[in-house]
């Protein structure tokens, strides 16, 4: 039997990258990687955003291996270890200046879903409330407490899954506003209708324990929120003494074209969550919040795993790299490429209906043809047919957001503008090829 279809027949139905991506990778190095007949793709998914520094990073690779020929503890639950030491030093001076003095980390098993876990538990227990506030469109993880937060229902598709406790609010996503607007009002009606869910004595729900905001959303269908949306919501959740955590799990590290996607705003949440790039592409979770929280005891969010010192090692390297290149600055420049490109080619394909982003967080909405005044409805089967041309064409994109209707570009952050410019004429070539067949 074929390898590959050996491993399809044993994993799980639930597997997903694998069920569109079927080949065998043997190879990577920065921006491409290598199936095991040798050919290259250029890789727009970085392992759902973590690799920013590309596959294969030479100083972080070198930081790891080092480290591994070294004597010290390679796992470490969460005791004192000069890696963490180097580790937490390293990440606290990048913290936005009014959070570096004020700031705690709560270390938590090694994955973004993990760390939300935290951040909520946290807040629930400083609160002593119960309920959590979040948007559709959001994504933070998929055990049972950040599941509930989930605005898509897929994977809350089983009896007894978690979804209470939690209330939805509408995200500022202009291009199908929630209220029907062109867009234009999108954000002063969403913070208007949350200032009066939690001002209304009788609008039925409780002040929750914290509301839960991805500043970007990213599975949703990179959705950026504006500077004054997020500015607004903090001032709302201060004035209403609520907690806001910022899910940075996705855009933190110089994703967005800052160091943190608040540093856009100007804001500070009272708790960020941060995965993905914190490990320098190994597995590494962090809950970063205001000291005045922490009321909790020892052991309130224990894990085995919490202290994977490779993660700090490559972390804490990255971290410098992402630093010293100015890479954020660079990405804020790189991202504008990229989204001139797509624009130009969405200019000449009427099944593009938008192109949205903020640094290299990048997404394309496939619609069905519109009106002037609406936008098509959201088109997934075209955005995967898309998506699989991308794939045959050497191009890796995913999709997310409504229906799967959005292409998502998350490279790493070192893509240089011959690497753009290539990653665009294969995109172009899919949608090309993917209309011919599907309209
Ligand atoms: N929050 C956000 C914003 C994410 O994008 C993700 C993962 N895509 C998570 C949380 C969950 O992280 P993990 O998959 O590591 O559990």
């Amino acid at each position: 039997m074929d390898k590959l279809d050996y491993l399809q027949r044993v994993e799980s139905s639930a597997r997903t990258y694998a069920n569109s991506f079927r080949k065998m990778f043997v190879r990577a190095q920065g921006v491409r990687v290598y199936d095991a007949e040798g050919k290259a793709y250029l890789d727009c998914l970085a392992n759902a955003g973590t690799l920013g520094l590309g596959h294969n990073h030479p100083e972080v690779k070198e930081a790891v291996l080092q480290y591994l020929d070294s004597q010290q503890l390679q796992q470490a639950l969460d005791l004192a270890t000069p890696a963490k030491l180097e580790f937490v030093e390293t990440l606290i001076a990048q913290l936005p200046m009014g959070m570096r003095e004020s700031s705690k980390i709560q270390f938590c098993g090694p994955t973004g879903s993990d760390a939300v876990e935290a951040a909520l538990k946290l807040a629930r227990h400083h609160t002593g409330r119960l309920s959590i506030m979040a948007f559709h469109g959001a994504y933070h993880g998929m055990t049972a407490g950040s599941l509930a937060a989930m605005g898509n229902l897929h994977a809350k598709r089983a009896p007894g899954m978690a979804t209470s406790g939690v209330h939805f609010l509408p995200y500022p996503y202009r291009y199908r506003c929630p209220f029907g607007s062109d867009g234009s009002s999108t954000d002063t009606l969403s913070i208007n209708y949350i200032d009066n869910v939690l001002s209304d004595p009788e609008s039925g729900i409780a002040k929750p324990a914290a509301i839960i905001v991805e500043a970007v959303q990213g599975e949703g269908g990179c959705i950026p929120a504006s500077v004054e949306w997020l500015r607004a919501l903090r001032a709302l959740t201060h004035k209403h003494d609520v907690p806001l955590i910022v899910d940075e799990v996705q855009t933190g590290l110089g994703r967005t074209g800052k160091m943190f996607a608040i540093d856009h705003a100007g804001i500070i949440p009272d708790a960020m969550v941060l995965s993905k790039m914190l490990g320098g592409g190994y597995p590494l979770a962090v809950v970063v919040y205001n000291r005045e929280l922490d009321t909790w005891k020892s052991g309130m969010h224990a894990g085995t795993f919490r202290g994977n010192q490779i993660g700090m090692v490559a972390g804490s390297s990255a971290i410098r790299v992402i630093e010293r290149d100015n890479i954020p600055y660079r990405v804020e420049k790189q991202g504008a490429l990229f989204v001139d490109g797509l624009k130009r080619i969405a200019s000449r394909h009427a099944s593009i209906g938008d192109v949205r982003g903020r640094g290299l967080m990048i997404g394309v909405e496939i619609t069905a043809p519109g009106t002037e005044a609406r936008p098509g409805a959201p088109d997934g089967t075209l955005a995967r047919a898309i998506k699989l041309a991308c794939f045959e064409n050497g191009l890796i994109v995913e999709t997310g957001g409504r229906d799967g209707a959005v292409l998502r570009f998350l490279p790493p952050l070192i893509i240089s503008e011959t690497e753009i410019g290539e990653a665009l004429e294969l995109f172009e070539r899919a949608v090309a090829s993917a209309e011919r067949a599907m309209r």
